[in-house]
């Protein structure tokens, strides 16, 4: 098994259902095993900014799936759970992005392993932090030191 984590986003249609289904699914894929749930947090949107806030959270998933298969079922669920691509970094029903596979560096068409960006964002690096603690990605640093750029998580965190 490789322990894998995944961003879960979403600003369209009962955020907080879509996040909820999105790790029920993930806990329903074959070859794994859902470790860990984090709380969700709030955020402002990426990008265009007509558009609502995000609500994030970060799942800890022990898997024996390849990357790219593991990318395959993560746009199945997107897709099952109605999402429709439009401008980047537009509005969307859910959005799983696999942030960490181990400590492997991918680098293919379809698939950057860790996810680029994700080291920059603070709605990734909180609920990192709460589920994995101060792990290393891969060629970026460890966490607390990335997440010295954000503010406390209560700015984010919601309350259950
Ligand atoms: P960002 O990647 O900056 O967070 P986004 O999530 O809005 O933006 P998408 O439209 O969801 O981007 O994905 C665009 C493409 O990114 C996907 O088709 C996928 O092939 C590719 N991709 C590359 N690396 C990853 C990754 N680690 N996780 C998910 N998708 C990835
Ligand atoms: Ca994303
Ligand atoms: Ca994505």
């Amino acid at each position: 098994m490789t322990r894998g984590h995944v961003g879960l986003g979403s600003n369209l249609e009962d955020t907080r259902r879509q996040i909820g289904r999105a790790f029920d699914a993930l806990a329903a894929l074959p070859g794994s095993v859902l470790v860990a749930r984090s709380s969700l947090y709030r955020s402002a949107p990426m990008g265009p900014a007509d558009q609502p806030d995000y609500l994030n959270a970060v799942a800890v998933l022990d898997t024996r799936l390849s990357p790219l298969t593991l990318l395959d079922a993560l746009q199945e669920i997107e897709r099952a759970q109605r999402r429709v691509r439009g401008r980047r970094w537009g509005p969307r029903t859910l959005d799983l992005d696999l942030l960490l596979y181990g400590n492997r560096q991918i680098d293919l068409p379809r698939l950057q392993v860790p996810h680029p960006g994700m080291h920059q964002r603070c709605f990734v690096l909180l609920p990192l932090w709460e589920v994995a603690g101060d792990i290393e990605i891969p060629d970026r640093g460890r966490v607390s030191t990335l997440l010295s750029c954000c503010g406390p998580p209560a700015a984010y965190r919601l309350d259950d």
